[in-house]
């Protein structure tokens, strides 16, 4: 089981670290946002442990890009901060825990623990439709076993069509899971990337997956 601490202070990442070697887990730390979200995305991890109040880049920011990349270790966030709102924002934006600082080392080993034991089966990391392959841990998508060459934001759209094959996408909610803004005025980007993905994904084969729904957005669908 290997664990990552992404915590600034480096006494608190020392003193985790120690403890949870202690116990049994393989750790790795990060002490900036950066780094974090970089090691996050490429190392084979079960567990990550999240400050929020990180230097280049926030722990908002790091599960976002996460939860987005479809990555779905349980995340376990560490803050000063106790208000509601901020307890609230964290679960929307998918962590699994919560635990506000100052904390006993006991509580932290026992939410890694029951954290560990509800985690997601390692198969979602890997999605298939029909020919397409979309390896999320890698970040590389194949159809019929041939590499697609994408952009990192045409991976993210594919990976959230892929994710949710079979349901109707606006626009918006398209704009606003892979570019992180509204795009209220503007969903033309949107359009002018699944033009681009398409070109990609579904020109060069017989089968189309994208399909545009009139009025509605864009749906991945392999059984038509
Ligand atoms: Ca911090």
């Amino acid at each position: 089981m290997k664990i990552l601490i992404i915590e600034d202070e480096i006494k608190t990442a020392k003193f985790l670290k120690k403890g949870l070697v202690e116990a049994g887990y393989v750790v790795d730390v990060a002490f900036d946002g950066f780094d974090g979200l970089h090691l996050a995305q490429e190392a084979q991890i079960d567990l990550l442990i999240l400050d929020i109040m990180l230097p280049s880049m926030d722990g908002w920011q790091i599960l976002t890009r996460l939860r987005q990349a479809g990555r779905h270790i349980p995340v376990l966030i560490l803050t000063a901060r106790d208000a509601v709102t901020e307890r609230v924002r964290g679960f929307e934006l998918g962590a699994d825990d919560y635990l506000v600082k100052p904390f006993a080392f006991s509580e932290l080993l026992a939410r890694v623990r029951s954290l560990l034991r509800r985690r997601p089966p390692r198969t979602q990391e890997t999605i298939r439709l029909g020919d397409l392959e979309i390896d999320l841990l890698r970040q590389r998508a194949t159809r019929a076993g041939r590499r697609l060459e994408l952009t990192s934001k045409e991976f993210l759209l594919l990976s959230l069509l892929a994710r949710r094959s079979g349901e109707v996408l606006s626009r918006t909610l398209i704009a606003e899971a892979v570019w992180d803004m509204n795009f209220d005025s503007d969903t033309n980007v949107v359009d002018v990337n699944v033009r681009r993905l398409r070109s990609k994904v579904d020109e060069p084969f017989p089968l189309k997956l994208i399909h545009t729904v009139r009025g509605a957005g864009y749906v991945l669908e392999s059984n038509q």
